[in-house]
Order: structure tokens, then C-alpha cells, then sequence
């Protein structure tokens, strides 16, 4: 087996432990906040991150999120869009108000 250039092993059997990352580069890229551990981005318990109006679940968020998980977050963070809008157009109603 050859590591590195010029660098030769033998062995009989190797085993590489992937090191997982989510592609969370959209959300970088917007400004979100890291959580300095686990060094994903940082939610509150609804899926907001720190930028307003950008929800974020599941593996960007969640190491160990499985596929039922990460369904469920994004299903409380839709309940949550859905609020926010709805409270941005009531605003929006109040304020035409005469
Ligand atoms: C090898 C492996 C085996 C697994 N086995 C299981 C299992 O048996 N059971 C289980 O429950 N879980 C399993 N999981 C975990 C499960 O796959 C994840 O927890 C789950 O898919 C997370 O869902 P998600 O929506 O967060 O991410 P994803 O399913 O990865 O979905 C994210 C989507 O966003 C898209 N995306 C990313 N960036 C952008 C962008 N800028 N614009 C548009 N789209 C974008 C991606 O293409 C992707 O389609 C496994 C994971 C792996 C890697």
C-alpha cells in the first residue's frame, strides 16, 4: 500500500474511517454562524440560524441526523417559516391600516 509518495506499508487489511462533512457552504456563504462545537451551524431550538430569515436542519445542523430526524427539524422549522411570514404580512396589514 503506498500512503504518500514514496512512502511504502505493507499490510494485509486497512480501514479508513470516513470523516463526514455537510455541504453547508450556502449557508456560510449567507453569514450563518458556526457552532464552535461540533463546527456546524448554529440553530435555536426552531431551526433559525443567526441570519434573519434563513432556517437551517437535519445534517447541516446535526452530526448524528438520520433520515427521520432530519425530516422532523425541517418539518418544525417549516411550522416556524410559515409563522414568520404570515406575522410579516399581518405587520404589513396592521401598518396599512388607517
Ligand atoms: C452512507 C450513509 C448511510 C446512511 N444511512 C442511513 C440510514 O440507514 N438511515 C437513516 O435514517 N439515515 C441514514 N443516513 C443519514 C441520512 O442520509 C441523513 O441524516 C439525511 O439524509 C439528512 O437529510 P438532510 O436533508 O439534512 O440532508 P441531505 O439528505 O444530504 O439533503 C440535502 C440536499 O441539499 C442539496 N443541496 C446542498 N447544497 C445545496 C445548494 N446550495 N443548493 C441546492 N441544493 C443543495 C443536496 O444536494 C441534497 O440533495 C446515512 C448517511 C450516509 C452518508
Amino acid at each position: 500500500m503506498q500512503i504518500r509518495k514514496n512512502s511504502k506499508s505493507e499490510r494485509f487489511r486497512s480501514f479508513i474511517a470516513p470523516r463526514p462533512r455537510p455541504n453547508d457552504r450556502l449557508l456560510r456563504s449567507l453569514g450563518c454562524a458556526i457552532d464552535a462545537n461540533p463546527g456546524l451551524i448554529a440553530v435555536d431550538h426552531f431551526g433559525q440560524t443567526s441570519v434573519h430569515g434563513v432556517w437551517a436542519a437535519g445534517n447541516v445542523v446535526t452530526p448524528s441526523a438520520q433520515v427521520i430526524t432530519a425530516a422532523g427539524a425541517g418539518s418544525a422549522s417549516a411550522i416556524a417559516i410559515n409563522r414568520w411570514l404570515l406575522q410579516k404580512d399581518l405587520d404589513v396589514a396592521s401598518a396599512a391600516r388607517p
